[in-house]
């Protein structure tokens, strides 16, 4: 064993509520679990503004402060967070292997919650345009839409729900949405239509983000009736879903053509010994409280794998 190789009975990848609620069962289960956060601490549920609908906090949590609270947890029962990122595994033998930003480790059995990430428009200027009127999270950066115009693509929970959000502080919000009907839950619907800042327009996709030092200009066209425009605004916020983070296991488990790791009801994985849990293997709920869940359960099951193999 090298010196920066570290030998752990459970090794977390990823650190939202699917990671933090895996390292506190296994944790209570007293395996020392170690979780590598990955970018971001909390996962995407710390980019929230505000959760609604986990249970325990009927006025809501803010994202952030409710990945706190999932850490503090965690390891008050013994769990390591380490802000460290993984970026190559071997699954072919136990222990199993991952490469770290710092080192390596082995890891008897290995939780994977790597998540997802924003799925992107593919539009010429989207690229060159992020982070100058582009952005995929409202509670980063809404603040700089002080008193402009802003756009929102997508017609889900998150395009309506950061919609909202953004008109604390946009003069203006327009969700742009490719049909003439929103996916979004009928409370969200409700509350975006009877909101003074936000307008809609149906039927219609962004073809080119236009901008020099930002954002200036949108081209869209309509997909009923192939008339193209193009429509002034400052910030363009994409939400459209997202791709799960399941690059660094192609080949190696069972994927998905959409990318996620296929898993049995009992988080297990195709390789025994490895489980998912979170938006890496859940392409119907996606939910901070079903994320949780799905963690739990992968954390009880690698505590009786390794007890079964202990016995
Ligand atoms: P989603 O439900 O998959 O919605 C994606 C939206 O983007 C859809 O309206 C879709 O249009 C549109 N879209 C997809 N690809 C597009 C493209 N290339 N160009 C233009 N539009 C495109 O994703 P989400 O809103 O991120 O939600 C993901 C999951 O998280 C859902 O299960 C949702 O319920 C959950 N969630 C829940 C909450 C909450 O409960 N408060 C908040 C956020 C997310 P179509 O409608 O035409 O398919």
């Amino acid at each position: 064993m090298s010196t920066n190789e570290t030998h752990v009975k459970v090794l977390i990848l990823g650190s939202g509520p699917a990671g933090l609620s895996a390292a506190l069962y296994a944790a209570r289960a007293e395996l020392a679990p170690v979780v590598l956060t990955g970018m971001q601490l909390g996962g995407q549920a710390a980019l929230t503004h505000t959760i609604e609908n986990y249970p325990g906090f009927p006025t809501g949590v803010g994202g952030p402060e409710l990945g706190e609270l999932f850490q503090k947890q965690a390891e008050h029962f013994g769990a390591k967070v380490e802000f460290d990122m993984a970026h190559e595994v071997d699954l072919s033998q136990r222990p199993f292997k991952v490469v770290t930003d710092t080192g390596e480790y082995t890891a008897d059995t290995l939780i994977l919650s790597t998540g997802a990430n924003p799925t992107h428009l593919n539009v010429p200027g989207e690229v060159e345009l992020t982070g100058r009127g582009v952005s995929y999270c409202a509670t980063c950066d809404g603040w700089f839409f002080k008193d402009k115009k802003v756009v929102v693509v997508g017609g889900g929970d998150s395009a309506i729900e950061e919609s909202l959000f953004i008109t604390r502080y946009a003069s203006s919000v327009t969700v742009i949405h490719r049909r003439d009907e929103l996916r979004a839950s009928p409370i969200l619907q409700k509350r975006a239509k009877a909101h003074p800042k936000m307008n809609f327009i149906w039927d219609t996709v962004v073809t080119e983000v236009v901008g020099t030092e930002k954002v200036d200009t949108l081209k869209l066209k309509n997909i009923k009736t192939g008339a193209e425009s193009t429509y002034d605004t400052d910030g363009l916020f994409i939400f459209i879903g997202h791709v799960p983070n399941s690059q660094m296991f192609k080949g190696q488990l069972e994927i998905s053509d959409l990318g996620h790791i296929l898993v049995n009801d009992k988080m297990e994985t195709s390789v025994p010994g490895v489980y998912a849990a979170g938006e890496i293997a859940d392409p119907h709920f996606r939910q901070v409280v079903t994320s949780a869940g799905m963690g739990a359960a992968a954390a009880i099951q690698a505590t009786r794998f390794l007890e079964a193999e202990s016995e």
